[in-house]
This record gives structure tokens, C-alpha cells and sequence, in this order.
């Protein structure tokens, strides 16, 4: 049976990365993976391919009528199925309705059952959880739902707020949360402050992914740390990272945050962090 999962987290934190690692690991596993880029920045799968342009869903469908799916389907790294949904013309229309856009026509043409998947993986936005980009989780797509954060504020709260919209969605046969992704974890501190909003929030960290040079070069040459350096230790850990989601059966519904408590938390954290510096603390989480 085929298992759709959504990669949630905020621009920048590492979840094209973190996908297109996770997608040729699960290909090297002997999978059939499709990975389907829903951030308007259209580069999700670029290291799957080259850093080589493919046409978006939504440019193909601006310029006629009828698309076949194969126009806008692209393999790459082991023939895995790279899509881009693709982005609104500038200032018009809803990011969002291009997966829902997207989604649909393959829907139509029963893409996922011709080609034989086992994994779909969206790649998607998670700064705001607007209807749009809550698409993926709404509309019965995925089942699994995994967001990329590290240690930083911003990242915690697109994370947290991300639990808000599918605790929202929940009751409705909205997806669930897998796990969270801890990405960039190489400070003594971020492992701690990851660990403590997971408690806080009842969900748990799938893996932690430090931040490392051989990500930067397998990037610099267009591929994927899978593909580019196999033997490495980051590529072991994202080879582990896809086993857990491969063996994932269990996911729940998260407790967010309130902005009031986040916002105590954070300056707890603040307050601990400034006391580590000076050396007048050693290192235990704060309670
Ligand atoms: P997003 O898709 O969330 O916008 P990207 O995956 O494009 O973010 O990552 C943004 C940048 O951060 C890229 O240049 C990427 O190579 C880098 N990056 C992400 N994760 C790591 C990591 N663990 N180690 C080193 N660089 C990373
Ligand atoms: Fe943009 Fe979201 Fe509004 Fe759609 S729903 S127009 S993606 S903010
Ligand atoms: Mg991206």
C-alpha cells in the first residue's frame, strides 16, 4: 500500500534537503518514491536531478488546457518521480490551490497506481499554516505528517504552529504527526531545547541531523549526501532517518502551545542559556 507522507518546516531549515536525502534513501531501500515539491520556490527536488530545471504543474497548466502527467513528472537520482506543484504568477492567486491543483490531476489520471509507488513525499512550507499549505494534511493526502525544525525560535514556532493546524484538522480525518525532524543540532544546547519542546508538546524527535560540511558539498554538486558521499556519517544518519519513517505506523495528535506559554518558554531558555554562557550553570534542561 502506498504511504503519502508531508515534510512541514520553515523556509530555509533544511527540508528539501532533509526530503530529497530521505526520498534516494528509501530508492537505495528498493522503494518506488515519488517526491512532490509544494513550496512556490519550486527547487525541492534539485538535488535529486542536477540542479536541473523541470516545469512546474502550475506554469504547464498556464500555458494549456490539458496537461498529461507525465509532462510535468521528471525522474532523477535511481528514477525517483520528482514533481514541482510550482508557485501562483506573482500577486495572483493561492500557492495552496496548486497542490490541491497538482494533486487532483494525478488523482485524475491515476498517476500513483500506474507508476506503482510505495512512497509519496511532500515537501511543503510550514512558515504559516494557512488553508493553502494546510492542504496536504486537510484534504486526506498524507497520512504522516513530519516537520524539520533546529533549536531557533522561528523554527519552534512555525513548528508549533504547525501542530495547531493539524490538532485543528484531527477531528476530521486530518493527518496526523509523526515526529520532528531536529536539523542543524550540533550546539551543545539545541539537542536540550528540541528535547524540551517535543516533551512539552507530546510528540518526540525521530532523528537529530547535525549540521555538516558534506551536506554543503553534496549541495554544491547538485546532489544529495545519499548519492554523493554514501560512505559518510551524515549519509548513515539520513539511511536512519528513512528507516524509522519506513517502520512509523504510530502518529498522534500533537498539544501546541499556547503564544503565551511559548513565549515563557522561550525566555526560560533565554535565561538558562545566558546563565550557561557566564559559566554559573552547567547544562540540565530547565523545568
Ligand atoms: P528549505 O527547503 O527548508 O527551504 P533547504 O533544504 O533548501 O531548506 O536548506 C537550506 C540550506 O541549508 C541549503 O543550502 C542546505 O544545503 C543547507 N542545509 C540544510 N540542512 C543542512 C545540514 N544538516 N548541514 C548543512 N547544511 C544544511
Ligand atoms: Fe497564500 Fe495561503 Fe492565502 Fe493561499 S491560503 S493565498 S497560499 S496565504
Ligand atoms: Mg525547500
Amino acid at each position: 500500500k502506498i504511504k503519502q507522507i508531508a515534510i512541514y518546516g520553515k523556509g530555509g531549515i533544511g527540508k528539501s534537503t532533509t526530503t530529497s536525502n530521505i526520498s534516494a534513501a528509501l530508492s537505495n531501500a528498493g522503494y518506488k518514491v515519488m517526491q512532490f515539491g509544494c513550496d512556490p520556490k519550486s527547487d525541492s527536488t534539485d538535488t535529486l536531478r542536477g540542479g536541473k530545471y523541470i516545469p512546474t504543474v502550475l506554469d504547464t497548466l498556464r500555458e494549456k488546457n490539458a496537461v498529461k502527467a507525465h509532462e510535468v513528472i521528471h525522474q532523477g537520482f535511481n528514477g525517483i518521480y520528482c514533481v514541482e506543484a510550482g508557485g501562483p504568477a506573482p500577486g495572483v492567486g493561492c500557492a495552496g490551490r496548486g497542490i490541491i491543483t497538482a494533486v487532483q490531476l494525478f488523482k485524475q489520471q491515476r498517476v500513483f497506481e500506474e507508476l506503482d509507488l510505495d512512497y509519496v513525499i511532500y515537501d511543503v512550507l510550514g512558515d504559516v499554516v494557512c488553508g493553502g499549505f494546510a492542504v496536504p494534511i486537510r484534504e486526506g493526502i498524507a497520512e504522516h505528517v513530519f516537520t524539520v525544525s533546529s533549536a531557533d525560535f522561528m523554527a519552534v514556532y512555525a513548528a508549533n504552529n504547525l501542530f495547531k493546524g493539524i490538532k485543528k484538522y484531527s477531528n476530521a480525518g486530518g493527518a496526523l504527526l509523526g515526529g520532528v525532524i531536529a536539523n542543524s543540532i550540533n550546539a551543545p544546547y539545541a539537542k536540550e531545547i528540541i528535547d524540551d519542546f517535543v516533551e512539552k508538546t507530546n510528540t518526540k524527535v525521530v532523528e537529530y541531523i547535525p549540521r555538516s560540511v558534506t551536506v554543503t558539498q553534496s549541495e554544491l554538486q547538485g546532489k544529495t549526501t545519499i548519492e554523493a558521499a554514501p560512505d559518510s556519517e551524515q549519509a548513515k544518519i539520513y539511511t536512519s532517518l528513512a528507516e524509522k519513517i519506513i517502520n512509523h505506523t504510530e502518529s498522534r495528535v500533537p498539544s501546541p502551545l499556547e503564544v503565551e506559554e511559548l513565549r515563557e518558554w522561550a525566555s526560560k531558555w533565554a535565561d538558562h542559556l545566558l546563565a550557561f554562557e557566564t559559566g554559573e550553570v552547567g547544562l540540565n534542561a530547565v523545568g
